[in-house]
Formats: C-alpha cells, structure tokens, sequence
C-alpha cells in the first residue's frame, strides 16, 4: 500500500513531527514505540505475523521504553528515528507506563459504558471501539493485563502500565481505519481520571479473593454515592434527559452496589448531577467529542 521511503520529504517529516508533539505533550512521546509492518507479509522469531502493524519491533521494549521516559532526557535522535519510522510508513504504539492502565473497549455497548464511567478520560477511537487512558493508584503496584466483564456480556480489556501498549495515532490499522484521538491525553499524567472503582477492584485483586471474586468487583459502601454521581454526571455531559439518567443509575446501583442504595438515593444523585453540570459543563468539548465518536462507532 505504502511504498517505503515514499513519502520522506522534509515536509513531511515536518507534518509527522508537529503531529506528535501536539498528540503526545511532555513525556508522552518517549513512550512511543515502533511497530511492525501492516503493508507487507513478515515473520517475528520465524512465526508468521498474526497482527500486522500492531508487534514493537525491539525486544524488550517495555522496560527501555519506562527507562527512557523515567529518565525525561533529550531523546531527540529517538524521536527522530520514530518520526522517520512514520514517514516511511510504519505504525507505532504508545507504552502505557506505570500507574496508568488502558481500557480497551470492542463492542459499541463497552464504549458506551465507558464513556460514561470515566467521560473525562482522553479517548482515541480503533477499528472496533476504543481505548479509554485512566490512572491508578500508586501503591498498586503490578496489575494484571485482564478482560473484565463489566456488566452481563459486557467486557473491557485492560492493558497494565508496565507491560503493554496500545497502537497509536497517526497509525493506521491494517484493514486502513487510521487511530485517532477523540480526547487527548493531558500534559500531566496526574490530570487523568482515576480508573473506575469496579475494575480497579478485578485487577487489583486477581488471585487473593478467588471464589469471592463477583462479589468484589461490586461497589461497596463509602464508594456507591461518587460511583454513582460521576456515572450519572457522564450521562449529563453527553445531554441525557432526567428520566434516561434515573434509568440507567437504578440498572447500575442494583447490578454493581452492594448493597445498593435506595430509590430515593438515586433520584438524589441524578438531581445533583443535573444541577452541577447545569452551571459548569467543564468537559464539554470531550464531551461533543465523545459524542461524535459514539455515533460512528454506532453507525459502524
Ligand atoms: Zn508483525
């Protein structure tokens, strides 16, 4: 599709870099990865490539690419060989780093839920869905990479800081959807929202409360009000009537609270909701990002 070197005029080696520096603020362009190619059949360790345009082509590239953006140094020439890499037709993928997770969502119905859960979270669309960037604590430590089921039929990949990336934008993937981001990632990785409650509790956890696990994975008490209020305020953002909102919260408060909160509660946390983002509507422009991005994805 792409004739290597094709297209490595300084002009656009100019175009590639101005676009990543405005993707990938601060440090995150050291987490950017060159991956292999999506255009032409090649092996990896004498396999066939089950995933073109999606494998980092270095080896250990997890460890060196949380070496290079702990150290912040001047990465110039790397970004220089990753700018070239795009030029002559290469994808690449973004590292996610430690304290961060992805979620990786496939099915209009997990976007959706998403995007309510955590509707300030940048956002960048794929092929099938999209990769929602959250935080997680600190004290943490390893989580494990694991698809979550976050409602009946309903799952989420989640890709752990540390060990995985996602493909990135300006790739394209190998059936030609370019990636794109709908949100974008904050200069500041602080300024991300934190992972929600209940899958932070599945990938925290993964082994210890083995047979108790679906009962872990619910909201508890202290966390149902906040759980439900941003979830509620999620709705509002993307211009959700009263009555959609008090739907949906009852469905979400009687699957994933424990115990769940009363009827009165919930008209409580959807009132709340809609007086605050009646005043201050601070995500509006993800928001009607998000929007539009749902609606292509929903119209496939
Ligand atoms: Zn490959």
């Amino acid at each position: 599709m792409t004739a290597a070197n094709a297209s490595a005029t300084p002009d656009r080696v100019k175009e590639i870099a101005a676009t990543l520096s405005e993707l990938y603020p601060d440090r995150w362009a050291l987490l950017l990865l060159p991956l292999c190619r999506r255009d032409c059949p090649h092996e990896h360790a004498g396999r066939a490539c089950k995933s073109p345009g999606k494998v980092p082509v270095e080896g250990g590239w997890n460890v060196v690419a949380v070496a290079r953006w702990r150290s912040g140094g001047d990465c110039t020439a790397y970004l220089r060989r990753i700018v070239q890499h795009l030029a002559a037709g290469g994808n690449v993928g973004l590292a996610v780093p430690p304290g961060v997770v992805v979620l990786d969502a496939d099915t209009p119905d997990a976007v959706q839920w998403l995007a309510c859960a955590v509707p300030d979270s940048p956002m960048q669309v794929t092929t099938r869905g999209a990769h929602f960037v959250v935080r997680v604590p600190d004290d943490l430590g390893t989580t494990a990479a694991a698809k979550i089921e976050i409602a009946p039929g309903i799952a989420v990949d989640v890709r752990a800081g540390g060990r995985s990336q996602i493909v990135c934008e300006p790739s394209v993937h190998a059936r030609g959807a370019p990636y794109s981001w709908k949100c974008q990632l904050p200069e500041i990785l602080e300024e991300l929202p934190l992972c929600p409650p209940m899958i932070l509790n599945a990938i925290s956890a993964p082994k210890r409360n083995e047979g108790t696990g679906a009962r872990d994975q619910k909201v508890g008490e202290g966390e149902r009000n906040s759980y439900l209020f941003k979830f509620a305020c999620g709705m509002r953002a993307r211009g959700k009537s009263r009555q959609e909102i008090v739907g949906a919260l009852r469905e979400e408060n009687s699957r994933h609270c424990a115990p769940p909160l009363s009827d009165g509660e919930v008209e409580t946390i959807a009132d709340s909701a809609g007086r605050y983002l009646a005043g201050a509507r601070t995500h509006e422009h993800c928001s009607s990002a998000l929007e539009d991005a749902l609606a292509e994805l929903i119209r496939g």
